[in-house]
């Protein structure tokens, strides 16, 4: 691996370059942005990009970053969704100025200042449909048509606008829109509407309002509150930018805010949209938001991801205004780099194999004398306890295995055909080195009624332990766990939740269609795209020292995966493990 591979970038974007040169002219004497997640679904991959950028730049360039609730949708937006997106940036490491900020608390502010637009001749109340709204507008070769209301004096505009405020009208009665130019060559800019009557319970202000901002009105007035100077968002908003400098232009803010645009991030195999997830929780395809195979924060934690690895994946990809999709292997790539020097490691049998060890008793009573001075071990009770580091690369400390009679290796470490090249134990290849242990010699095999090996009976040299074989060389190593006092545990294995498009046959989603004729568009794309083997739930037997791991303690589990203690199931007497990576980069 080269140093490139293994350092992320030197992180410099250009929006980092606008940030230094608006620092260097003397435009801004400090940078502030935020993150302003809507609290309507949980936090994914996508907003750990966004966060990464706004709390990183103010990071870097000693700013600050606000954490701010676009709450202007009372009916999609919940209160545990609040908390969790709170839970969720501080978990990824950030840490927002001050105290929480929420759009809704600028209600007040954003009333007042939609009677300066009104005043201004800027605003009017239209009570078209929303139908007849949309229509008029024109478009794709049509005309557009101005409201009958577009003209309307400033004083019935007032009082028009105070008589929504005091719920004189119902939803869909009345709006009030900003009065730009219907013939805009931008759509966004044919008099949107910038407040609409709702008549819901909010999770903030309660029943105090009955109108509620429209995101593009809250958002800049929202941003130039709070002094933002890079207000960083994707590229769907760059349409919306002229109405944001409008805005803020119209209420007359001496050091407007300015709005910056970067590519959203794009994984393969993966949604990153809050719809369409909760999409996948309502239909139970998943276990709920947290679900390890989800690429929500709070899944990808439970899943065993370092919020430092899914720091490094931002870090790596970048920030550009280029569009793509960005390989799985990439976030995996950096998941492991984390967790390579950060694990301690542990021994895992995942498809057990009883091995018996005929000769164990004689082998090992002298291990004392004929082990390596290096190796530390005790003998108890006809358990030798083998003493090993936590990691060997770390130094933190040491864990016993207890090595015993019967023993359990993987059945995949035993094939009666093996194919070319396989190096593990095969009727031509008897013996191997248990890790951590002794050399092992398959002596002899029982093979149940469909011809699967059931049981290895085996015995081990007695001077193996830390020592070479003498006057042979044996090639292999596999990991193992003691039979009597290994401990039974529930692994999860997994593999992408959902396929690609080209993954998929034309038969099989015909298939799909047929078995759900009364589904909806949303619900036969999950039904095409789940992919049947995404969680696999294995019956293994793990070292001891494994059973008490604490929730969320990762571990590399020998030969095999890296894994962590689930962080809501897992206990001493019932261990549940998630599959975290692979051991193996598969990314080029
Ligand atoms: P979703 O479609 O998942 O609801 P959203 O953009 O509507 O996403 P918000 O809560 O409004 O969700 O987003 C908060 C911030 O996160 C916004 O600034 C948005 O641009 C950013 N963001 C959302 N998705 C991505 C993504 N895939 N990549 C980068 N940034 C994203
Ligand atoms: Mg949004």
């Amino acid at each position: 691996m080269t140093d490139t591979m293994n350092n992320p970038p030197e992180k410099n974007d250009f929006i980092r370059q606008i940030i230094r040169d608006d620092l260097a002219s003397g435009k801004h004497n400090g940078i502030v942005t935020r993150f302003p997640p809507e609290p309507n679904g949980y936090l994914h991959i996508g907003h750990v990009k966004s966060i990464c950028l706004n709390f990183g730049v103010a990071d870097e360039f000693g700013g600050v970053c606000n954490l701010r609730f676009d709450d202007t949708n009372p009916t999609a937006e919940k209160q545990d969704f609040v908390d969790n997106i709170k839970a969720d940036v501080a978990w990824l490491g950030f840490e927002w100025a001050g105290e929480v900020r929420y759009a809704s608390h600028y209600f007040d502010k954003l009333y007042e200042w939609a009677v300066q637009l009104i005043k201004q001749g800027d605003a009017y109340v239209d009570f078209q449909t929303p139908d007849e709204i949309r229509e008029h507008r024109g478009g794709f070769g049509k005309p557009s048509v101005p409201s009958p209301q577009r003209n309307a004096t400033i004083d019935e505009n007032l009082i028009r606008f105070e008589a929504m405020k005091n719920g004189k009208y119902k939803e869909g009665e009345a709006v009030l829109r900003a009065k730009i130019d219907m013939n805009h060559a931008n759509m966004n800019m044919r008099d949107p509407v910038i407040y609409r009557v709702m008549h819901a319970h909010h999770h903030q202000t309660g029943d105090k309002w009955c109108i509620y901002p429209m995101y593009d009105y809250a958002h800049p007035l929202s941003d130039a509150i709070e002094n933002i100077t890079h207000s960083l968002c994707t590229l769907e908003f760059e349409d919306h930018r002229p109405f944001y400098d409008w805005v803020v232009q119209k209420i007359g803010f001496d050091v407007p805010p300015h709005q910056y645009e970067f590519s959203r991030l794009n994984l393969d195999h993966t949604l990153t949209s809050k719809r369409k997830l909760k999409r996948l929780v309502e239909m139970g395809v998943v276990s709920g938001w947290d679900d390890p195979r989800m690429p929500t924060v709070a899944g990808m934690r439970r899943r065993g991801y370092p919020a430092e690895g899914l720091r490094d994946f931002c870090q790596r990809i970048g920030v550009s205004k280029a569009d793509g999709v960005v390989d799985f292997r990439q976030l995996e790539f950096s998941i492991r780099y984390v967790l390579e020097n950060t694990t301690n490691r542990g021994m895992a049998v995942l498809r057990p194999l009883k091995v018996t060890i005929s000769n164990f008793d004689e082998a090992v009573a002298n291990f004392e004398t004929l082990k390596k001075d290096s190796v530390k071990a005790r003998l108890d009770d006809g358990v030798l306890w083998i003493t090993q580091p936590k990691n060997t690369n770390m130094d933190n400390g040491e864990r016993e295995i207890p090595f015993t009679k019967e023993i359990y290796i993987d059945k995949t470490d035993f094939e009666l055909n093996p194919p070319d090249g396989y190096k593990r134990l095969s009727p031509n290849n008897l013996e191997i080195r248990l890790r951590n242990s002794y050399v092992l010699k398959v002596e002899s095999w029982q093979v149940d009624d469909n011809g699967q090996v059931s049981e290895l009976i085996a015995s081990i040299d007695p001077k193996t332990l830390g020592n070479n074989p003498e006057g042979r060389k044996v090639k292999g190593v596999i990991h193992w766990v003691s039979a009597s006092l290994g401990v039974p545990a529930t692994i999860r294995l997994y593999e992408h939740l959902l396929f690609e498009d080209d993954e998929l046959t034309e038969e099989h989603i015909a298939n799909v269609k047929a078995q759900n004729p009364t589904a909806d568009d949303d619900t036969l794309w999950v039904l095409t795209h789940i992919n049947p083997n995404s969680l696999q739930v294995v019956n293994a037997v793990i070292e001891p020292s494994l059973a008490n791991a604490q929730p969320d303690e990762k571990f590399q589990f020998e030969r095999e995966s890296y894994f962590v203690a689930d962080g809501v199931e897992h206990t001493a007497d019932n261990p549940v493990f998630n599959q975290i990576v692979g051991l193996k980069d598969g990314f080029k």
